[in-house]
């Protein structure tokens, strides 16, 4: 890749994650592969310091490899093997001392002199006539990067970032985006990353403009460019000349003070122009966020993630700090209610430090509620905390990932225990508490029906739905163009759910990114959603919009969609209808903020 010229004006267009327009410096971090940024010499005086900096991160390395070794799954116990070869690639006097070697005699740092160790394993290793052999450099660079990442640790952390700067990264994870200190950090840009990826997710709870799925920047941009930020369309500029800069400043006004005049009236109800109502909540990651959710005229919150406590510190969070997190949420939003979702680890959410055990398909795999019954001890602290937050507030519980009755039979039986356990304990809860299911999984679509009968509620989780039902891996930018929330296929899925549901007599809510998108709204009413929960800074938008739509055109509307049969028809009727019945959208400019801020693909 050829860099452009030094000061040449650049755009790049990526995928529109979190809106907002920011003009900044631009600061670059590698988090993912761990390169060697930081080749330097190392003075004589600190030689040895640099020696003890490298042990460190050996004997953090080794810590690290025994735990994730001890807690293996037993499916996966078979292959502590790999594990074992790990250590003794992490023991291999080729990695230590001769790394220590290089250190003191050519005066380096650590990571250069680790690096250098490593490609001569690999010369070595390629001379070796025999494909299993050489093909184990794998496992000598996998090592190297889990040392080199535990050597950055100490380099730098993302927290310590104290500079009014926009991070340009490959890749940043969810625990990453929790580590930025937002009141620096303006915002981000990553190479790789989709719409609804929890990074994305992530930027929209912290209210800072991201573009991910950029593919170059990383190789574009260079330390202290100026840049533009676009999360509104998913435009990065390097270097913006100066009539650049003048334009996006005035549209960085002209949408501030729009997006100003509907928050104005956020606190009236999202009720249709004929009368019917519909539940507007909110998502948070953070306890943090729910004043703002008050402020925004959120009327609850219709999905608390709550991972972020387990990726935030390195040690598992006692009962008592959830309980007091729970508790503190539910008060401050009551009488409103709080749905709290049981923790939805793995897929694209890791917490590193818990050394959950890494997977190839991790979308596929030992995640969400299939952790959680796998792992009783850390299921069942959070839901004494829930149950015992509940005595406080409006609280529901909610299971992630369900994908079929035995899980909830599972998972409720597991929820009984731990009622008689508070019983016994005479702790107070909420014995009415409602328990709900998230419906993301397909086979929980075909399901719902029976999947009814056990639960007070559902809350259709499109973001995951999509990924699963048109095979299209939300983080990965290279198929985001195909992430349709309009799919006829993924309108029938809602459709199907909401009967089961109204056949029932239980609620259903929409909590996937879908839900906070302008477009999306009257498709929603018309398949008679109950509740649509999004991030806060939607609410004002999407109030806006139920209240000039009519609940009956909706559903008359709804009969025409439903008949199409590619998501591009469905989004161009749409797009003429929202038009014509909510004519500010006609507006291109604004048409074109909203459409990006959701998650509608351009196809
Ligand atoms: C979803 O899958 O739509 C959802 C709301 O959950 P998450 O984005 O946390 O997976
Ligand atoms: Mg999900």
């Amino acid at each position: 890749m050829t860099k452009q010229e030094p000061g040449q004006q650049k755009t790049l267009k990526g995928i529109a994650a979190s809106p907002g327009i920011i003009i900044g410096k631009a600061h670059l971090v590698d988090r993912s592969k761990v390169k060697i940024l930081y080749q330097y010499l190392i003075d004589e005086r600190e030689l040895e310091k640099e020696v003890e900096r490298f042990r460190e991160a050996l004997r953090i390395t080794e810590d690290q490899l025994i735990k994730v070794k001890n807690q293996m799954p037993d499916q996966v116990k078979e292959h502590a093997f790999i594990l074992d070869s790990h250590l003794m690639i992490l023991k291999d006097r080729k990695v230590t001392d001769y790394t220590i070697d290089r250190i003191l005699d050519e005066k380096i740092n650590a990571e250069w002199a680790l690096k250098k160790s490593i490609e001569e394993i690999k010369e070595i290793f390629e001379q070796i006539d025999d494909d299993y052999i050489s093909s184990r450099i794998n496992d000598v660079e996998l090592v190297a990067d889990r040392i080199l990442r535990n050597l950055s640790e100490s380099y730098q952390s993302l927290s310590e970032i104290d500079e009014r700067v926009i991070i340009v990264a490959h890749d940043l994870s969810p625990a990453d985006t929790t580590e930025l200190n937002i009141s620096k950090v303006m915002g981000f840009i990553t190479d790789v990353g989709g719409k609804t990826s929890h990074t994305a997710i992530m930027a929209q709870a912290l209210e800072i403009p991201a573009v991910v799925g950029l593919e170059t920047a990383t190789a574009e941009v260079e330390e202290g460019d100026l840049l533009i930020v676009d999360g509104n369309t998913g435009q990065v500029i390097i270097n913006p000349e100066e009539r650049a800069i003048i334009e996006y400043e005035e549209k960085q006004l002209r949408f501030e003070r729009y997006r100003w005049s509907v928050t104005r009236a956020s606190h009236l109800p999202a009720v249709t122009k004929d009368g019917h109502r519909v539940a507007i909540r909110a998502n948070i990651e953070f306890l943090e966020e729910v004043t703002a959710v008050k402020d925004v005229g959120g009327e609850g919150i219709g999905l608390y993630r709550t991972e972020f406590l387990y990726l935030r510190s390195k040690e598992l969070p006692s009962e008592e700090e959830l309980f007091e997190d729970y508790k503190e949420v539910a008060e401050i939003i009551y009488p409103a209610p709080v749905t709290i979702r049981t923790l939805d680890l793995g897929g694209d959410k890791f917490a590193s430090d818990l050394d959950i055990v890494r997977e190839i398909n991790p979308a596929l795999g030992l995640r969400a509620i299939r952790f959680c019954l796998r792992e009783p001890g850390i299921f069942r602290t959070q839901l004494r905390a829930i149950l015992r937050a509940s005595a406080f507030g409006s609280v529901k519980l909610m299971f992630p990932m369900i994908s079929g009755v035995q899980e909830v039979l599972d998972a409720k039986e597991v929820l009984e225990e731990v009622k008689k356990e508070l019983d016994r304990e005479k702790v107070d809860y909420d014995r009415n508490m409602d328990v709900g299911i998230m419906i993301e999984v397909p086979s929980a679509v075909a399901m719902s029906e029976m999947l009814a009968r056990h639960v007070d509620f559902f809350s259709i989780g499109t973001n995951d739905l999509i990924q699963y039902a048109l095979a299209i891996d939300r983080i990965n930018e290279h198929v985001a163009y195909m992430y349709q929330p309009f799919h006829p296929a993924i309108l029938r899925m809602i459709q199907q759910v909401v009967e089961a549901a109204r056949g029932a007599g239980i609620s259903v809510a929409l909590c996937g990114e879908m839900a906070g998108d302008p477009l999306c709204i009257a498709i929603l009413l018309g398949l008679g959603i109950d509740e649509l929960s999004m991030n806060a800074r939607s609410i004002p938008f999407v109030k806006r919009i139920v209240r000039s739509l009519s609940f009956e055109e909706a559903r008359r509307d709804l009969e025409k969609v439903i008949e199409l049969s590619t998501a591009r028809d469905v989004r161009t009727y749409i797009t003429q209808r929202m038009t014509d019945l909510v004519p500010e959208l006609e507006e291109k400019e604004y048409l074109e903020d909203w459409v990006a801020e959701g998650q509608i693909a351009e196809q």
